[in-house]
């Protein structure tokens, strides 16, 4: 033990604490403290178990980043997640790799590609039995929880305690599966979420490190604000993005056909009230965006309070200096952008995640990262930060993301990727956005439409960050095109998708909803 303690290698210093620490579980669980050498030890190892970090992870649904005011919005503000940035670091450019609630989940859980995890779609059932960081967490030590939307249909594994929200739960008074028991609450669901994740942090075992998942249905569709909100935005009028009016003049038929559009696809639900009677045309869709819009808004609002309330816990409760908060969202949303609500494209109001990163002990208050970083890369994020080796890539288990933490530390390693893969299957469904598979890398997009078209897509991000301008065709762009698609089979081939696995999940598809 005293050799163990002089040593001054960092990674042998992680070593041995884990080791340490699990040897003193296993002791400790037989009911042998006994064994300890004394009580100076039992003091250290006590001190070992409390340096290894909390994590409390925070994820939105549907919270697009130009909605938060740290990243800029042009239409809201969102004090308590710019605090939440100004103590931490922010992603620009943190996306998915399929653009969707399950999937976003289920790949955030198991650091693997849709492909390779199952979940494809929001239809799929997600199979408990695989490894998940959580799981992983809980083997090493941790009391692990989660709390609100959950939306992968089989019970959650991997958790000491779950109370989760039946499918996309309900904004007011709404139901919950309190480790598999039903029952209704009174309240809104954004408070009820953070009132439940507050008492769970009151009560949890505080000998041991704590991994929480506080996850909100808000500003989910169909975007029921609170009391409180209700009347916020009243007598404003909520600028409208630039491409409001997108014509798709320049795409495939993909940005045409789909079924998510201001103008015809907001449902008296959405709306909340029928329009008035003599509004037509461009008047009609400018008044329909503002009823959406405010509604969306005021549903961020109620989230930003709550995010703030849980950040005074951590602050009262004293845990701020030794817990990993993430602000993360599953996807982005199109905010009235190029016509849409919802989400689904490859286009990067969709594909991009906020992501905001506080642990005072290794991330600079106040930075700004610019590296590709995914979803995909959260579980090795946390695993690292536990102490935890990710399980190899090549192995049944493993992992296929990344871990942050030298990013988080400021030193982006020299081999960090600079493109990623996205792959969108959930079609024909709901708003009919076709199925496609793409790169993006950090100047261009290339997107491929597949199934009843067959269309390719490019955009160059710099000179067109609307992706207003679909310059496939452009001779003047050939090299870059012959260059991005073979990054894409490379990338297809590193993460073992391919174009029979497509087929396959295809015809599964066909078959499953015919
Ligand atoms: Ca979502």
């Amino acid at each position: 033990m005293e050799d163990k303690k002089r040593t001054t290698k960092k990674q042998n210093r992680k070593i041995s604490r884990r080791d340490f620490i699990g040897g003193v579980a296993a002791a400790a669980s037989a009911g042998a403290f006994s064994l300890l050498p004394s009580c100076a030890n039992i003091a250290q190892i006590m001190t070992i178990k409390r340096k290894r970090p909390n994590i409390v992870f925070i994820m939105a649904d549907d919270h697009a980043s130009h909605a938060m005011s740290c990243y800029g919005s042009k239409i809201n503000k969102t004090p308590n997640l710019d605090r939440l940035a100004e103590e931490g670091m922010l992603f620009e450019n943190c996306f998915c790799t399929n653009s969707i609630c399950a999937p976003s989940r289920a790949v955030i859980l198991t650091g693997k590609y849709s492909h390779i995890n199952g979940i494809l779609d929001n239809f799929t059932k997600f199979d408990g039995s695989q490894q998940t960081f959580t799981k992983l967490l809980q083997k090493n030590g941790y009391e692990t929880a989660i709390i609100g939307k959950w939306h992968l249909i089989s019970q959650p594994t991997g958790f000491d305690y779950w109370n989760i929200l039946p499918g996309n739960g309900e904004y007011h008074n709404p139901a919950f599966f309190n480790m598999g028991k039903r029952k209704r609450y009174k309240g809104y669901v954004t408070d009820i979420i953070t009132d439940f994740c507050i008492n769970w942090l009151k009560n949890r075992n505080d000998n041991k490190p704590f991994c929480l998942m506080c996850q909100h249905k808000a500003p989910h569709r169909k975007w029921y604000p609170d009391k409180k909100h209700a009347k916020m935005y009243e007598d404003t009028n909520i600028p409208e993005p630039e491409t409001f009016n997108d014509d798709y003049s320049t795409r495939s038929d993909a940005a045409g056909e789909q079924a998510m559009s201001v103008e015809h696809h907001l449902t008296h639900e959405d709306l909340k009230m029928d329009p008035p009677k003599e509004l037509a045309g461009q008047a009609l869709k400018k008044w329909k965006y503002q009823r959406y819009i405010k509604d969306y808004l005021r549903v961020v609002a109620s989230l930003d309070d709550n995010v703030g309330r849980l950040l005074d816990y951590l602050d009262t409760a004293g845990l701020a200096e030794n817990t990993i908060v993430f602000y993360t969202s599953d996807q982005g949303f199109f905010l009235g952008d190029h016509g849409w609500f919802d989400k689904r494209f490859m286009y990067e109001e969709s594909l991009r995640m906020p992501l905001l990163v506080r642990y005072p002990k290794e991330v600079a208050p106040g930075s700004v990262n610019k590296d590709i970083v995914l979803n995909l890369d959260f579980a090795p994020t946390f695993l690292d930060f536990a102490g935890i080796a990710k399980p190899a890539d090549s192995s049944a288990t493993g992992m296929q993301g990344r871990s942050l933490r030298p990013i988080l530390k400021g030193s982006t390693p020299q081999d960090w990727r600079t493109s990623m893969y996205y792959h969108y299957y959930e079609y024909p469904s709901m708003h009919m956005v076709k199925r496609h598979y793409g790169v993006r890398t950090l100047r261009y997009k290339l997107m491929h439409f597949y199934y009843d078209i067959d269309a390719w897509e490019l955009y160059d991000l710099q000179k067109d960050p609307n992706e207003l301008n679909n310059i496939y065709d452009n001779t003047a762009y050939a090299d870059v095109v012959k260059e991005l698609k073979t990054e894409l089979r490379r990338l297809r081939k590193q993460y073992g998708d391919s174009d029979e696995l497509t087929k396959k999940f295809l015809q599964d598809y066909l078959k499953k909803h015919s």
